[in-house]
């Protein structure tokens, strides 16, 4: 995930039409800012680019999970169903809003099972979180329709497959909310941003007050706008929204070099008897920004790991032991370790995820291995990382 590859004079140009205004806040000073309202633009050419009806920016990725839950009126004792494979930030922007995190297995899509989806529903469920992990998507379809047989809203993080897309759809649009990250090792990135997309005209109201402290952005007077209910604030600056706009204009090309270095990876290791990858849905393209596969067993996965590193191949990581994305690394959740008391809804209803059967997940991630793929490699490169990927794994067969 390489935005932070490819900085170069487009962002430079865009930052500096903030600096020479000096205005560095999205909203007002509409005589000093010079016509420039680079928040405004980057979600207009984002909306545009996903093919969504709305986006809203916010100050980052957890920020944008955290207003779209709001936005769609998700709040004390609700129940979101999350997998146990991802990034801290499910579960963060969840407990935020006083709301239940409810991890689920994933499959070997490497994202939710929507039978354990289905197993983990209740009357307080109201939402559904697949993460789209490593690049690559979560079944939607059939997550889709366990949502609408529910009457549950559909939340797409997309934060780490942009451009990838499901039948034909730019993943985060397919669901009824979808969001970014733009942090700093995202695919494009903005320094730190994010954004919620949706085609529900009332949840973009709601995010558009909401992470503004409720403002209702009527007229010309911030001072004079009224609160129709309470908010936060979760706004991006201008400095950021302008780097996000040079860099969205490197997006198709991000994603070709990416697919075209993964594919090098892959056809290199697919020879490898024993090796095999992470499935994507029948429907869905990845964005190419990890290279996923699995080993036959959890034991020969962590040699291959370990004789990666040694090869000096960078970048492979083994989440299984990973402190951000996968249950085992988060002794603080599992143990409720905050700082104030949570709410009683949380400490009532949430999961006892010390004994709770994560099995079949254990089952995936302790096999999984994930080259990130990067833009900056030259083609020589490619190649002798593909071969030293494929000695170091075979070395371990
Ligand atoms: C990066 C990321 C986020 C959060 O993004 P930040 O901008 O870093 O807050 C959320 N979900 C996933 C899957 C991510 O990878």
């Amino acid at each position: 995930m390489p935005g932070f590859e490819f900085f170069g004079a487009e962002e430079r140009k865009q930052v500096h039409d903030v600096l020479e205004t000096g205005v560095l806040m999205r909203y007002g000073f509409d005589g000093m800012r010079n016509n420039h309202w680079k928040a405004k633009e980057f979600e207009k050419a984002f909306a545009e680019r996903i093919g969504s009806d709305y986006c809203q920016l916010v100050s980052s990725g957890t920020a944008a999970l955290t207003v779209a839950l709001a936005s769609a009126g998700i709040g004390a004792g609700d129940e979101v169903i999350m997998p146990t494979f991802t990034f801290v930030a499910s579960f963060e922007s969840i407990l935020a809003l006083g709301a239940v995190p409810i991890l689920v297995d994933i499959d070997d899509t490497l994202t939710l099972d929507p039978q354990a989806v289905e197993a983990a529903i209740t009357p307080k469920t109201k939402c559904v979180m697949p993460v789209h992990m490593c690049g690559s998507m979560a079944d939607l379809r059939a997550l889709n329709s366990i949502c609408k047989k529910h009457n549950l809203i559909l939340l797409e993080d997309a934060c780490q497959a942009l451009g990838g897309t499901y039948e034909g759809k730019p993943l985060g649009s397919y669901g009824d909310l979808g969001c970014f990250s733009f942090d700093y090792v995202k695919t494009i990135t903005c320094g730190e941003g994010g954004a919620v997309i949706t085609n529900n005209e009332k949840y973009a109201l709601h995010a558009d007050h909401y992470q503004d402290h409720g403002h209702d952005h009527i007229g010309k007077d911030r001072g004079a706008e009224t609160h129709p209910f309470l908010g936060y604030n979760f706004r991006i600056s201008e400095l950021n929204a302008a780097v996000g706009i040079a860099q969205l204009n490197k997006l198709d090309d991000i994603l070709k070099t990416q697919k075209e270095n993964y594919t090098i990876l892959r056809e290199t290791i697919e020879t490898i008897e024993g090796v095999t990858f992470r499935r994507v849905p029948e429907g869905g393209e990845e964005n190419y920004s990890f290279l996923n596969f699995f080993l036959p067993t959890a034991e020969l996965t962590q040699k291959a790991h370990k004789a990666l590193a040694k090869a000096g191949v960078d970048a492979c990581f083994y989440w299984f032991t990973n402190n951000w994305h996968y249950i085992n690394g988060w002794e603080h959740l599992r143990n409720l370790k905050s700082l104030g008391k949570l709410s009683a809804e949380v400490r009532s209803q949430m999961q006892d995820l010390n004994n709770t059967d994560f099995s079949k997940s254990d089952a995936i991630m302790g096999r999984t291995i994930s080259s990130l793929i990067k833009i900056g490699w030259t083609p020589k490169q490619v190649k002798e990382r593909a071969e030293a990927m494929k000695s170091a794994i075979l070395s371990t067969l």
